[in-house]
């Protein structure tokens, strides 16, 4: 199978508490293990939604890795370069909720499985004939080894012709933003598409509000940024223009991994030739469909389903 999208990156399990409001300073229930992971959660929507991926990350070599093999592997992602590490342990988020809609995280990810990858597993001939690369921030900013296999990545990709789309899920409480900017810039330079929140697309280039940020970007030479707006939507900026898409209205049971979807069913859409409205559309779609069940990839919908969700809203 020559892959249509490639994702790489740490896949982990989440570990949440029972209940909204309980943090980790005290004993009390949690549930999980959840399949988890920003690339992970793309590559498993992607291929839910029918199209043909390939998923470069690391588990360990115990029960947690096997949830999210089994997981990847049952919905059709290709695993020839996801590795099964025999001495370290599974990659995990520890996940807390509160009523104002914050989370906190403890998380065993760097010095876990997750955050393991040889150079030897960025294979030239894998991007041949790819559509698109897919980046997260999250797996940028988790150590050099990481940082150094996307650049690879990245660059072996351009060469081939595929284009590359970055989430930059960025997570500045543990670089500092600067940092962040400079390792993000070498993607952002190579990126076709780009899909920050508010927050991020502020953070990556120094402008104080999204909408400028956005702009900023697309100036600097990016073909779509994609600013996702949770229950509010998104809006698509390219050169010359720009326009919002209304969010579906659901229940929010679980935010975390809905921008992984979006990100997914965005380039799906353009695999399949929707145009750009229809693209934002189908994502704002399984955006809200990846909110409505607990788990991050639990809401990751199939094609029928986020069609039929689509027409029917
Ligand atoms: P994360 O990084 O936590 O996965 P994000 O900030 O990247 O999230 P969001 O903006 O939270 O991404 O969600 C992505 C998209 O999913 C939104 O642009 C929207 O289309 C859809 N979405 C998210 N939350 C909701 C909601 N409560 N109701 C309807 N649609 C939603
Ligand atoms: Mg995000």
């Amino acid at each position: 199978m020559v892959p249509e999208i490639i994702s790489l990156g740490e896949a982990l399990v989440e570990i949440m508490r029972q209940e909204v409001g309980v943090g980790f300073d005290r004993p009390d229930f949690f549930v999980g293990p959840f399949p988890s992971g920003a690339p992970a959660i793309f590559a498993d929507c992607a291929a839910r939604l029918g199209a043909k991926v390939g998923f470069i990350g690391t588990v360990g070599n115990d029960d947690f890795g096997k949830v999210i093999f089994d997981r990847l592997e049952k919905d059709g992602v290709d695993l020839r370069y996801c590795y099964i590490d025999p001495h370290l342990t599974t990659g995990v988020a520890f996940v807390a909720y509160f009523k104002d809609g914050s989370r906190k995280f403890i998380y065993h990810i760097g010095n876990a499985a997750s955050g393991v990858i040889e150079e030897e597993r960025i294979k030239e001939d894998y991007f041949e004939g790819v559509s698109f690369l897919h980046i997260n921030g999250s797996a940028l900013s988790m150590n050099e080894v990481w940082r150094k296999a996307i650049y690879r990545a990245v660059s072996l990709a351009r060469e081939r012709g595929v284009k590359i789309s970055l989430d930059p899920n960025l997570r500045p409480e543990i670089l500092g933003v600067d940092k962040v900017r400079d390792i993000c810039r070498p993607v952002v330079e190579a990126a076709s598409f780009v899909f920050p929140s508010g927050e991020e697309a502020m953070m990556l280039t120094g402008k104080t509000t999204p909408d400028e940020a956005c702009r900023f970007l697309v100036e600097s030479g990016v073909e779509y940024v994609v600013l996702k707006r949770g229950d509010k939507g998104s809006t698509v900026y390219m050169k010359g223009r720009s326009f919002e898409v209304p969010a579906f209205k659901v229940d929010e049971v679980d935010p975390t991994g809905a921008g992984d979807c979006f990100d997914a069913a965005f380039l799906v859409g353009m695999l399949r030739g929707f145009d750009l409205e229809k693209c934002a559309r189908f994502a704002n779609a399984v955006g809200a469909l990846a909110v409505t069940r607990k788990g991050p990839m639990e809401g990751a919908p199939f094609f029928e389903d986020a069609m039929s969700f689509m027409e029917r809203s």
